[in-house]
């Protein structure tokens, strides 16, 4: 059972429980529909809602912990002082380092991660964050193709290739493993 709970954008309008797994990719990588295919629910449309998308939204899952939607990063159509208030609100929350049990940072398996998604693992990695690779589209790629992106993925993130999930929301694939995953971690 998953509900969501709040949008909020400051430390003390955080819910509780404080036990997040955060979700966080670029734009257009399919992080909405990684979360509906995991929970199984329209849960992600609030991300969708305009505001709502520079806002961390909590959903409640089973009364344990919270899957966490964060805004997407990569948007070249920014303002500075946009820009600002989001790295204000990122730093804000990626310092909790007590309630964030895991970070699932969504890439697309078919190109080699770009340089914004190098910053942000980095981010993370100075948070001192526990992150876990999800290398989404899989099913637009050949056999082989998808041995050599978990490869390039590894290369270019600087993770064990034997750690990246691959997963395909569209053919249901890699779903399971990853929630095992996640739920071993809250
Ligand atoms: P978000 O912006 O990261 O939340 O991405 P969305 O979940 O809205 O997905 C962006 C686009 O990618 C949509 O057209 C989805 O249908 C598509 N998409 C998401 N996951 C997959 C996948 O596993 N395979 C394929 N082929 N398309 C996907």
């Amino acid at each position: 059972m998953i509900e969501f709970v709040k949008s909020a954008v400051k430390k003390e309008d955080f819910p509780r429980p404080d036990r997040d797994v955060v979700f966080i990719g670029r734009s257009n990588v399919g992080k909405s529909s990684l979360l509906n295919t995991l929970y199984t629910q329209k849960i992600a449309f609030v991300g969708k809602k305009p505001g709502m998308t520079k806002m961390i939204n909590f959903f409640l899952v089973d009364g344990s912990y919270h899957a966490v939607d964060v805004p997407g990063y990569g948007f070249a159509d920014r303002s500075n002082k946009e820009l600002i208030a989001f790295d204000k609100m990122m730093d804000g929350y990626f310092s909790l380092k007590e309630r964030i049990r895991l970070v699932v940072m969504i890439v697309d398996a078919r190109h080699r991660p770009t340089i914004d998604d190098v910053d942000m693992i980095e981010y993370l990695r100075h948070h001192h964050l526990k992150v876990v690779i999800v290398a989404n589209k899989i099913d637009k790629l050949s056999q082989s193709e998808q041995h050599s992106c978990a490869k390039m993925i590894s290369e270019t993130l600087n993770v064990p290739e034997s750690t990246i999930y691959k997963t395909s929301t569209l053919k249901r694939r890699g779903i399971d493993e990853l929630k095992s995953y996640i739920e071993a971690c809250v």
